[in-house]
């Protein structure tokens, strides 16, 4: 696996109120099943109230899904939120004490090495809850045309649909 990128939170985390930020831009190369057209960009925040951290950010994708009734590929692009939080636990280090606040990520530690975000993680899990259900290739799309019970118009299917064809032809009358 190759290394992670990390999203340092310790200004965030040891500094409750300040706020951090990070700009990102991600082909998502181990996701295998997002068909995206241009890399996901956008800008991340995160910032501590002193028990709980909040991780918030828009993207924007381009992907390409498939249109619901005729399975043509579409297109589409969109906007998506992440919106996060995590406990923390410690006592932030700004306040001098010499303590240390740590995030406690719980069930979302795949998202954390420490005190830092895989932010490549988030976006990833954020966006699949995003993607738009169901799209069209066109707003009257008809469907996909079916002939012996296979749809028309799709080329890995013409030559079985000949081959039936030419079977049907051969039957005596
Ligand atoms: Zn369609």
């Amino acid at each position: 696996m190759r290394r992670p990128k990390l999203f340092d939170l310790n200004d965030a985390l040891q500094h409750p109120g300040r706020k951090v930020y990070l700009e990102v831009s991600t082909s998502l190369e181990e996701e295998d099943d997002l068909d995206l057209v241009r890399p996901i960009v956008g800008e991340l925040s995160a910032v501590s109230t002193g028990s709980m951290l909040l991780v918030e950010g828009l993207c924007h994708v381009t992907m390409v899904l498939e249109c619901a009734r005729c399975n043509d590929p579409v297109e589409v692009e969109f906007d998506f939120e992440i919106r996060e939080e995590f406990p923390v636990e410690g006592v932030a280090a700004g306040y001098g004490s010499g303590g240390m606040a740590h995030v406690v990520p719980g069930e979302d530690a795949v998202m954390f090495r420490g005190n830092s975000l895989i932010w490549e993680e988030l976006i990833r899990q954020d966006l699949w809850g995003q993607i738009p259900y169901s799209v069209l290739c066109r707003e009257d799309c008809p469907g996909v045309e079916w002939d012996h019970g296979i749809p028309v118009g799709r080329p890995e299917f013409q030559v079985l649909s000949q081959l039936l064809d030419d079977a049907e032809d051969d039957r005596p009358e």
